[in-house]
């Protein structure tokens, strides 16, 4: 049989060969679409910043053509991987790298803080992922929520789902994604990618965004928790003034006169939306709240 070790993967002959060689049926379950052009690659790559010192953190590696640009730049590359049908092709295809664990685990149930403390003493990985798109909004949360040690992810997006993460107020793109991840995060989208980039092409647009974290919040509050609340409430009926959205949220037990007394002092309009409110605009109405909500 040919090695197909340390010959890039990175072009539709090498993947459909290799594919083949071990008869690998795509799953649609694990959003399986792997990338074939070299320039995309090298955006990726590019956009994660990645030096000598750096330990990354690869999720979904798929069979391995990323991880190559990965481990050509990086101290150390991690790689998660569900597919067990996938372990056999990635030992072929990085063989020749020394620097490379490959984990076979859903990312959901890996313990992030137990990887950077044995690869990377406890300093910020660099993720980089091109996953399947229903789980990368979660995936992403979650490694921010739980404030595991991360500098930057590097994520292929729908390509959607990228305009709403960078997206401002008063845009119709602008929602509760755009403030959960702007909180976290300074959003740069790298690269528009179009679906013939990849074996078998998905139906919709993709995009590269690089989320770098913030070392510290831009906006303060007392109450994150009531914040990120009260967001997901305005947007939930978003053509609804602010007021309404609140007052009929279940989640949010506060009388009507307190919330316009609260929206008042902000010296916005009694009729605004919360679509109109900045990250700021949402912390000081948490604030002025907090206190007075049972949540
Ligand atoms: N990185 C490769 C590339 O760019 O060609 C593969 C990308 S493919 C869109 C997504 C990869 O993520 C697949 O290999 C899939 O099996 C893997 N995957 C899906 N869900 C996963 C999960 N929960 N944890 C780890 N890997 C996952």
């Amino acid at each position: 049989m040919e090695e197909i070790s340390g010959s890039r993967l990175s072009n539709p002959q090498k993947t459909i060969e290799i594919i083949q060689k071990y008869d690998f049926v795509f799953q649609k379950k694990f959003g399986q679409n792997f990338l074939i052009d070299p320039h995309v690659l090298d955006k990726i790559v590019r956009a994660a910043d990645i030096g000598k010192e750096d330990c990354v953190l690869e999720i979904g590696p798929g069979i391995g053509t990323m991880t190559q640009c990965l481990a050509d730049q990086a101290r150390h590359v991690v790689a998660v991987e569900i597919d067990r049908n996938l372990i056999p092709i990635l030992e072929e295809t990085l063989k020749d790298y020394d620097n490379v664990t490959v984990i076979n685990d859903d990312i959901l149930k890996v313990d992030v803080n137990g990887l950077a403390a044995e690869y990377n003493q406890s300093r910020p990985l660099k993720v980089v992922a091109n996953l399947p798109y229903y789980i990368t909004t979660p995936i992403i949360m979650g490694l921010f929520e739980s404030g595991v040690p991360v500098d930057n992810i590097t994520v292929m997006v729908q390509k959607e789902v990228a305009d709403r993460m960078q997206a401002g107020p008063g845009t119709k793109d602008y929602g509760a994604l755009s403030l959960a991840v702007q909180y976290y995060a300074r959003p740069y989208v790298a690269a528009n990618v179009p679906p013939n980039c990849f074996i078998p092409r998905p139906r919709v647009g993709s995009a590269v965004i690089r989320l770098t974290r913030h070392p510290e919040p831009p906006v303060r509050t007392r109450d994150p928790k009531l914040m990120f609340c009260l967001i997901r409430a305005s947007f939930n009926q978003r053509r609804k003034t602010l007021q309404n959205s609140l007052n009929n949220s279940p989640d949010i037990d506060c009388p009507k006169e307190m919330i316009a007394a609260a929206i008042e002092s902000l010296g916005l309009p009694s009729a605004v939306r919360g679509e109109a409110l900045t990250l700021e605009q949402f912390a000081g109405l948490a604030d002025r709240l907090s206190g007075e909500l049972h949540l």
